[in-house]
């Protein structure tokens, strides 16, 4: 609730403090168990400090995060740690993720004797079961990472987060370090799992494509706010705010149905030190009055669960 993470810009040598980059900024949500949400916007729109916050490997500036009612940010060092178990994340990239001179057994064992998980045969029926988890075969424990390719790296990036049996799992662009005929395959076994273990997931990723696919509900972030937030099939059928409609448009379809207009998004993304006055997007809208120049709109729900920050719907 209301997360912010700012970080201080600092000139000169006494190193003053003369503004702050507003990476995340004011953004609510909630993750229902058992769902995917997605989260979406362009490069630098503050995901991954977003995702880095909640999980209090940064630490946010403001706001709250409750975790199963308890409050995340009131935990101690000690406490935060316990609760890790509980609470995973995948990276993207699987070749920078996996130590290149640990054995696949050792990357697997790591965690579950950080967690005081059993003995080591208790440890080893588990990381055998991981690897039966994650459709990899138990003769390939004593390898090491460059001897498998990319989609089996992810799957045993997947299995390490799974090894203290977490109920939530944050996907940080899981598939795009991989080739495209093995992203479905990531994708599928992602829920697969999801199925058999009630797991609940935050999965970022810029490609629109895979947020359809896999994404119950989806946040569509601006330069660190959530600027529409709706179930997928809301998203994708009727988009309501004007970035977000930019981004669909800009999907390639293989096989178009009826006439898709193409949105061309002007300029970049304004910088998060210097942001604009109003709404934040008023430089790059099509249809920005002078309302939204000097007023930010609040993220409103419009029905059924379709939240917008955009004025065009305030009479609505
Ligand atoms: Fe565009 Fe105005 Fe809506 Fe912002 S508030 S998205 S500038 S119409």
């Amino acid at each position: 609730r209301h997360l912010t993470k700012w970080f201080p810009i600092k000139r000169g040598l006494a190193l003053k403090t003369v503004g702050n980059v507003k990476a995340v900024d004011d953004v609510s949500f909630q993750v229902y168990e058992g769902e995917t949400l997605g989260l979406v916007g362009e490069s630098g729109c503050g995901k991954t400090t977003l995702v880095r916050s909640m999980l209090r490997l940064i630490e946010p500036t403001g706001g709250e995060i409750f975790y199963k009612g308890e409050d995340f940010r009131k935990l101690d060092k000690k406490e935060l740690k316990g609760k890790r178990k509980d609470v995973q994340i995948v990276f993207q990239d699987p070749f920078g993720s996996l130590h290149p001179k640990m054995r696949i057994r050792t990357i697997l064992e790591e965690p579950l004797i950080i967690n005081h998980y059993g003995d080591k045969e208790a440890r080893m029926a588990r990381v055998k079961e991981l690897m039966r988890l994650v459709d990899l075969k138990e003769e390939q424990l004593d390898r090491y990472p460059h001897e498998f390719s990319g989609g089996q790296r992810q799957r045993i990036v997947i299995a390490r987060a799974l090894a203290t049996n977490p109920g939530f799992v944050v996907c940080d662009e899981p598939v795009s370090a991989l080739d495209v005929s093995v992203r479905s395959q990531i994708l599928n076994l992602l829920k697969d799992l999801q199925r058999d273990l009630n797991l609940t997931y935050l999965f970022i990723s810029h490609d629109l494509s895979v947020i359809e696919y896999i994404c119950d509900r989806v946040v569509v972030m601006y330069l660190g706010k959530v600027v529409e937030l709706a179930s997928s099939d809301q998203l994708f059928a009727a988009p309501m705010h004007p970035y977000t409609q930019a981004l669909l448009s800009a999907v390639p379809q293989v096989r178009p149905s009826g006439k898709v207009e193409k949105i061309s998004l002007e300029g970049d993304i304004p910088s998060p030190a210097n942001p604009p006055s109003g709404c934040y997007f008023h430089g790059r809208c099509r249809y920005c009055t002078e309302e939204c120049r000097t007023k930010a709109p609040k993220l409103r729900d419009l029905g059924d669960g379709h939240l917008v920050a955009c004025h065009r719907y305030n009479a609505e």
